[in-house]
């Protein structure tokens, strides 16, 4: 990968210490720990930019680990464009596909060992009931009436649990720790849940699930991973994930360290509030453009090395914010930049008929497709005929002082062509502009017109040639920043009305026909674009805008 290395930030210097101090044997081992219940997001990106990032600088390695202990939830389909996910970002993990239901056998073992400890037992009581006694960060939780239970009845009532003779939520295992713990994860947290359904990956072989706090920990021990990366929620979580590799003798032990997630402003982040725009309808799946999954910035037409960028720039630390969506627009635009080919195309086309242009003749002018990038070499014909299409907005009836495209009487130049005049005006009955007259200079092809100057460049494409094409405008989907703190939760009122627009008549130049699904170009004026590779279909393609030009006008005014 070409991006500069990560600046350092607090993991790093960890992870530095610990290397000098000779903890890990000189080590790195991350993991990537999705649970697939649901598409990776943006957020997502920041956690294996980080964990993979850091492997591949200190030489180590990171794992994908799927965190499937909850068969209800989860899906092959998940697993599978989870793995996408990471290999489009630019990131492998080699031999090192992981899934904690691979370890249900060891973690079955080490509870064993820990009943046997006296370290956990198995209660009778509801999920609720135990909740309730758990106590609050003022009051101290009460233990359960089962929590002396013999180590023997608790290893026969555990065997039993596992063999799926009771029902689901009928008991639990928890570790035995101290009910009257300050931090109430320490106070008899469940290691284990009832729970008769089949795993899509186990089958029946389970009838009970791990809790995520006792699957985790002890998963990294398996793996060896040496530093367990994850977000701050999980900072109170930390004695919890101590105690337990404690208990079954871990040795060298991994260490968890906290980073704040990304949340990024005009979206949500949260896989149920995701699902639950997919379910409803509210998107088109979980790779709509508008959403903030990897998926959907993939089909918008994102590029992966944005994403990583965006994910440098924004940095790793422990204090929580919201990182302005602009910013990753930045850096959108700034990556394609480079190498993207201009092109023109009609969002909103408005006819001109050039009178002094005779019928049927076509001029193949030739439109450079870098005209930003000095010594970039290529280039495409570009017809010129007597009817051509501009934007409908290009065009002003009255124009205000400083508007510097076509009027009735004024010039403008057509980008790599000639300057016209507009000569005239035709009206429908409702008095709507439907079609302009005009004449063509013609000796200002490339060159400058004698004894006047023309301010205004727009773009155009010749009407016979051009081809019919479809564009959806995206625009952020909520229109607010926070849209879960912002509507007390209630998201779904932020929602943006405005934020996918679907333009079926735009007109784009001839050389689209052959672009291919995923291209990427830049309308001039407009902004970047690509092929949606699903949508399209040969010679009637659809657009999608991945992001607007910052500045639209600076770049192609004359003069
Ligand atoms: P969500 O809350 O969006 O549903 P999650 O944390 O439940 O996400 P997991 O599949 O458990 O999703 O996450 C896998 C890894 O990605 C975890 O290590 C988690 O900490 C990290 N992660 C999830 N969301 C973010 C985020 N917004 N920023 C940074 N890391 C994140
Ligand atoms: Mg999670």
């Amino acid at each position: 990968m070409s991006e500069p290395a990560a600046p350092s930030n607090f993991i790093r210097t960890l992870i530095d210490a610990d290397l000098a101090a000779g903890k890990t044997g000189g080590q790195v081992i991350t993991r990537f720990p999705p649970e697939p219940n649901g598409y990776l997001h943006i957020g997502h990106a920041k956690s294996i930019c980080l964990n993979f990032g850091l492997a591949l600088d200190y030489g180590g390695r990171c794992h994908l680990r799927f965190d499937d202990t909850n068969p209800l939830t989860e899906s092959p389909e998940y697993i599978r464009s989870i793995q996408d996910d990471v290999r489009w970002l630019g990131f492998d993990w080699g031999e090192h596909l992981h899934f904690a239901s691979d370890y249900f056998p060891r973690l079955y073992e080490f509870a064993v060992r820990l009943i046997e400890k006296g370290k956990a037992y198995v209660c009778d009581l509801s999920a609720d009931a135990i909740r309730e006694s758990r106590g609050t960060l003022t009051e101290p939780g009460r233990e359960s009436p089962y929590r002396d239970r013999p180590v023997g009845e608790n290893l026969d009532l555990f065997a039993r649990m596992r063999a799926g003779e009771f029902p689901d939520g009928s008991r639990t295992l928890r570790a035995r720790i101290d009910m009257r713990a300050p931090n109430l994860n320490l106070r008899d947290p469940v290691m284990y849940r009832i729970r008769r359904a089949p795993h899509h990956r186990t089958g029946a072989a389970w009838s009970i699930y791990p809790s995520y706090d006792w699957a985790h920990g002890q998963s990294d021990y398996i793996e060896q991973i040496t530093h367990s990366i994850c977000t701050l929620e999980f900072e109170d979580h930390r004695p919890l994930y101590d105690w337990f590799l404690e208990q079954i003798d871990a040795q060298p032990r991994p260490r968890q360290i906290e980073f704040a997630r990304l949340n990024l402003s005009y979206t949500v982040m949260s896989k149920r509030l995701l699902l639950e725009l997919v379910r409803e309808g509210i998107v088109a799946g979980w790779d709509d453009p508008r959403l903030p999954t990897l998926a959907g910035l993939r089909r918008r037409g994102v590029t992966p090395e944005a994403v990583r960028q965006f994910c440098t720039l924004i940095g790793v630390a422990r204090a929580d914010s919201l990182v302005d969506l602009e910013l990753l627009e930045g850096c959108i635009r700034k990556e394609l930049e480079p190498g993207t080919p201009r092109v023109m195309c009609i969002h909103q086309p408005l006819r001109v008929v050039i009178e002094n242009w005779p019928e049927g003749k076509v001029q193949e002018l030739n439109a450079p497709y870098f005209p930003g990038e000095p010594g970039k070499l290529g280039a495409r014909p570009f017809p010129f005929s007597r009817e051509l299409y501009i934007e409908r907005d290009d065009f002003m009836e009255q124009p205000p002082k400083g508007f510097f495209r076509l009027s009735p009487g004024g010039e403008v130049r057509l980008r790599w062509a000639y300057v016209v005049r507009c000569t005239g005006v035709v009206k429908d009955a409702r008095g709507e502009v439907v079609e302009l007259r005009a004449t063509v200079d013609p000796e200002t092809l490339n060159a400058a017109p004698a004894g006047r100057k023309v301010r205004g460049t727009i773009h155009w494409v010749s009407a016979p040639h051009a081809l019919r094409a479809e564009v959806r405008l995206y625009d952020r989907l909520f229109s607010v920043p926070n849209p879960v703190a912002d509507k007390n939760g209630d998201f779904k009122r932020a929602l943006n009305p405005n934020s996918l627009e679907v333009l079926h008549g735009a007109m784009a130049e001839p050389s689209l026909a052959s672009a291919q699904g995923g291209a990427r170009f830049q309308f001039e004026r407009k902004g970047y674009y690509c092929v949606d590779p699903v949508a399209s279909r040969a010679g009637r393609p659809v657009f999608n805008r991945i992001v607007s030009l910052r500045d639209s006008w600076a770049k192609v005014r004359e003069g």
